[in-house]
């Protein structure tokens, strides 16, 4: 079967600070996403895992290298450009659920679908059948400040995936949980990557969950590497 990168990073850099106090976390990393493909990116705190996802996700820019997503690439892209591609085709989960909390958890699934032009009956059966999915759907009309920390990441993990990106990229979703809760997102998480053919890079610090996935990476000094968890 052909296999589609939906995600390239190529000799990415990612510098902080200049002169004497120059960190360099990321220095000419390389990494590929295909799709329908589950990675689980293991390495220590501080070694640029949030960094590697935000430069993926399009939410930074690398000091140097090449970002392509769905094979559009995305270095020299205006600002606008960036956002729309990062609409459509990226979708992202932080460690903390990040969910609005004046709005309701269907609300919040909704948001990124009316903002993609969906109508909002389309937008509320799809956030719907999303809590369905993930056996919260009799907490929609509940704020995330009425759910559990559980619960809030699964409705962060069916707003990230509300618009059917290409990819999923999390950072360390089930660090804040419990082992238990963590072991049950991250299954829910799983079962939608494969179910909807999705691509996922997920950061976690979990080796158990990290197992689990298709391959796992790691970083060491700077580049990306294969890791055994
Ligand atoms: P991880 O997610 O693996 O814990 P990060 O990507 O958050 O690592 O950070 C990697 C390193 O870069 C850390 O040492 C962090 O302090 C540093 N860093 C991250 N963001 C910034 C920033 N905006 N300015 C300066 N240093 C930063
Ligand atoms: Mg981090």
């Amino acid at each position: 079967m052909p296999t589609k990168t939906v995600l390239s990073l190529t000799g990415i850099e990612r510098h902080y600070g200049q002169g004497e106090n120059l960190l360099s976390i990321l220095k000419g990393a390389d990494f590929s996403l295909t799709a329908g493909e589950t990675v689980a990116l293991v390495a220590p705190s501080g070694t640029g895992k949030s960094t590697l996802l935000h430069v993926a996700g399009l939410l930074e820019h690398p000091d140097k290298g090449e970002v392509i997503v769905g094979g559009v690439d995305c270095t020299g892209l205006s600002e606008d450009k960036r956002t729309s591609i990062r609409r459509g085709s990226i979708g992202f989960v932080y460690q903390f659920h990040h969910l609005l909390p004046e709005f309701t958890a269907l609300e919040n699934i909704m948001m990124p679908q009316l903002i993609a032009g969906l109508s909002k009956p389309e937008a509320r059966e799809r956030a719907g059948q999303l809590l369905d999915y993930m056996r919260i759907g009799h907490r929609g009309e509940h704020r995330p400040s009425e759910l559990s920390g559980g619960e809030q990441q699964r409705v962060a993990i069916a707003r990230a995936v509300a618009n059917a990106p290409l990819v999923l990229l999390a950072d360390e979703p089930t660090g804040n949980l419990d082992p238990e809760t963590a072991a049950y997102v991250f299954a829910a998480l799983q079962a939608l990557v494969r179910q909807s053919g999705l691509a996922a890079l997920i950061a976690t610090h979990n080796h158990e969950l990290a197992r689990r996935m298709d391959r796992c990476v790691t970083i060491v000094d700077g580049k990306i590497v294969p890791f055994t968890a």
